[in-house]
């Protein structure tokens, strides 16, 4: 799977953004992003219409990532949902299938629904998203060591998966994918430690966000962007080599957890 990848929450939300949208997400993939994360949700199926035209004909180049709904994470439910994104997407088959949040459904059922669509070729790999580690030991045993990442909220203002899920992750070769990676654009991007370490590498605080992010063990990166300007310099973040001085200060200013702490969610 690759490490960086475009996020696509809020688009599709507008008709009269459709191309605008449609153009930035082959921009991106002109630039040679190769995996796209969207979902159901996103615009109540409106992004994965916009992924839909804007990979026509390109589908081979990328992986692609979509998310089904709690509610619909039941036997036919997760079928019928992946259906229906298949459609809205026109292509045969998602690279990576995940339950959006934890929900009230029996995991076995929608573990027997992801084989099921894993043995028609309609996804290639399964997975959840904000799976905290009393969720992720909820999973069928045999499907733990089987997911295809854990999606969370992760970025250098919020840690809280260093507490436990990393660790759990990690030692299955469980990629963990940060949502969120830039807080959304939040003040994070102004505080003076990143600011700070991105001056020393002529580098924007965005980067070197995302550059924090990649030089943790099995983490890929879905920052969103509309501007192609920001998806190129978002996408730059994967050259950039974060030394010992950089981490440490970004540590000091960022810290770890040291306790127990719930799994933020956006
Ligand atoms: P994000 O990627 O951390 O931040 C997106 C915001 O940052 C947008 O407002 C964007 O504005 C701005 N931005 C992007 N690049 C920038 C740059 N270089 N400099 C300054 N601002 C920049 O937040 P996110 O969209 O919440 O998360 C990324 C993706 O993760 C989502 O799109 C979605 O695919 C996924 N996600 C998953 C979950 C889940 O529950 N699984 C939850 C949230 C998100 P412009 O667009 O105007 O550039």
């Amino acid at each position: 799977m690759p490490v960086f990848g475009l996020g696509t929450w809020r688009m599709g939300e507008h008709r009269d953004q459709f191309q605008h949208e449609v153009d930035v997400i082959r921009a991106a993939l002109d630039m040679g992003i190769k995996l796209i994360d969207t979902a159901e949700m996103y615009g109540e199926g409106g992004a994965e219409e916009v992924i839909g035209e804007a990979i026509r004909g390109r589908r081979d180049e990328l992986f692609l990532v979509s998310k089904f709904y709690p509610h619909n994470a039941s036997r036919n439910g997760v079928v019928e949902a992946c259906e229906r994104s298949l459609r809205r997407m026109d292509c045969d088959a998602i690279d990576l299938y995940l339950l959006h949040w934890p929900g009230s459904v029996p995991l076995s059922q929608t573990f027997e629904a992801l084989h099921q669509l894993q043995d028609q070729s309609k996804i290639r790999e399964f997975g959840v998203s904000n799976f905290n580690l009393s969720n992720l030991l909820d999973i069928p045993d045999a499907d733990q060591s089987n997911l295809g990442c854990n999606q969370v909220f992760y970025n250098l203002a919020h840690r809280e998966v260093e507490w436990e899920v990393s660790a759990w992750c990690c030692e299955r070769s469980i990629p963990v994918m940060a949502y969120s990676p830039l807080d959304q654009a939040s003040s994070l991007l102004r505080s003076p430690a990143i600011t700070g370490v991105a001056e020393r590498h002529s580098a924007s605080p965005a980067q070197i966000a995302l550059a924090w992010l990649l030089h943790q063990p099995g983490t890929v990166v879905i920052p969103k962007s509309v501007r192609p300007a920001r998806i190129q310099e978002n996408f730059d973040a994967l050259a950039i080599e974060l030394d010992s001085e950089d981490l440490a200060e970004l540590d000091v200013a960022f810290p770890a957890p040291d306790s127990p702490v719930r799994l933020g969610m956006r």
